[in-house]
């Protein structure tokens, strides 16, 4: 049974496939890894595509298939697709778009596991990328090859929270016919819908918000029907980076909240930012919520509001940023973002420590930058953290 809702504060609970098997409120987790045919003659017909059913799990499992339809609904898409993390879903679009020699534009500023993936396709397969802010027309036009074949954007940019409008790239690309794919990981489908300003796939770490309890590695991705079901029968199904009936299970909770974690997570981000503006340690506050960020009309295009993600230079060294990090009591030191929990951590030795100095420095990742995932708790408490550690480190 499929269910339609408009609003995604229903659509996460109730939208998608339906479990109707003796009345469980939630969908069972198939913990199988295959699925017994009836007879020889109905595997032969699985197997040819004639009739619907699962066949193995990696090839399809009912659990994680509510999870793909609720993704592929929350972003407006005619299809969605799961994987064992958000790496896997970058790396299997990556590779379902591009053959050897092919080129790939980007924006500047990925996540850096994103960048390595690209280093090693240009070492392995000669696929090259530019790397750009895409501000405006004149520049994304001037990138654009012969033997280009996507346009690859992270908005807001990781860590240093530049926006790239997503209807200028769009409409750009699409008179070259280019599809564009985005890293939606930072906004989730309540706050950004990238599909809605023509851009074609997108995709997610769905370890972050989507998760929401930081409990999980997962991905997800959702486009057109055509190019689904090719990564799923190419890069997915051959390559093998599925995601666990588990995990799915535990996904399809997580989303459920979303929207009522997400409008806390954006009042507590604004708030801590307003604070940190003001504190004499700190030289920059860069958070796309902040109407004083240069990029906040776009983000109001765009964006429903301004993301939980705050990222920071504070006045001092690498050593000083460390201390002042190890200072809290409260906030923890690790890397991921968009759970209950806040977390801080050091992109430039962390990251993006992958990433070499010089391209880091361009991308606007110093020694001096700090990225802060606020979380769930009563912003008071995170600010007297922050500001006692802020403090220490003045002395
Ligand atoms: C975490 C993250 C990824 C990678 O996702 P994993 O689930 O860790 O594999 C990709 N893009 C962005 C923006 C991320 O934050």
């Amino acid at each position: 049974m499929e269910k339609k809702f408009s609003n995604m504060e229903t659509q996460v609970i109730h939208s998608g496939s339906q479990n109707d098997l003796l009345g469980s409120l939630t969908m069972p987790i198939f913990q199988t890894s295959t699925f017994t045919f009836a007879s020889a003659e109905q595997g032969e017909r699985r197997f040819a595509g004639e009739e619907d059913g699962y066949i193995y799990s990696r090839l399809g499992n009912p659990t994680v298939k509510a999870l793909e339809e609720r993704i592929a609904l929350l972003e407006g898409a005619e299809a969605g697709l799961a994987f064992g993390s958000g790496m896997a879903a970058v790396s299997a679009v990556l590779l379902a778009l591009t053959k050897s020699s092919d080129h790939i534009i980007c924006s500047q500023g990925l996540y850096g596991c994103t960048y390595g993936l690209l280093e090693l396709m240009e070492e392995k397969y000669n696929i090259t990328h530019s790397l750009s802010f895409m501000e405006n027309e004149e520049q994304i036009r001037s990138l654009i090859r012969p033997e280009t074949v996507c346009i690859y954007i992270e908005t807001p940019i990781n860590p240093t929270m530049k926006i790239i409008d997503l209807e200028l790239v769009s409409k750009i690309a699409y008179e070259y016919g280019i599809p564009v794919v985005v890293d939606n990981t930072f906004s989730s489908p309540y706050l950004q819908q990238p599909l809605k300003h023509g851009c074609d796939i997108v995709l997610h770490s769905a370890t972050k918000y989507i998760c929401g309890h930081g409990d999980v590695v997962g991905g997800l991705a959702a486009g057109k029907k055509d190019f689904i079901d090719k990564v799923a029968k190419t890069t997915l199904k051959d390559i093998g980076g599925i995601m666990a009936p588990f995990d799915a299970w535990l996904l399809l909770r997580g989303l459920k909240t979303l929207p009522v974690r997400m409008d806390r997570h954006c009042e507590n981000a604004a708030r801590i930012s307003e604070k940190l503006k003001s504190h004499p340690m700190i030289e920059k506050v860069l958070f796309p919520g902040d109407p004083e960020h240069p990029d906040y009309p776009i983000m109001r295009k765009q964006m429903k509001q301004g993301g939980g993600l705050i990222s920071f230079t504070i006045k001092g060294s690498k050593q000083d940023a460390q201390t002042l990090m190890n200072s809290l009591k409260l906030i923890q030191i690790a890397v991921s973002l968009g759970d209950a929990e806040t977390l801080i951590q050091h992109p430039a030795t962390m990251t993006h420590a992958v990433i070499p100095e010089n391209k880091r420095i361009e991308m606007g990742i110093t020694d001096q930058l700090i990225r802060l995932s606020v979380g769930l708790e009563k912003w008071e408490d995170l600010w007297e953290d922050l500001e006692q550690a802020l403090n220490f480190c003045m002395r």
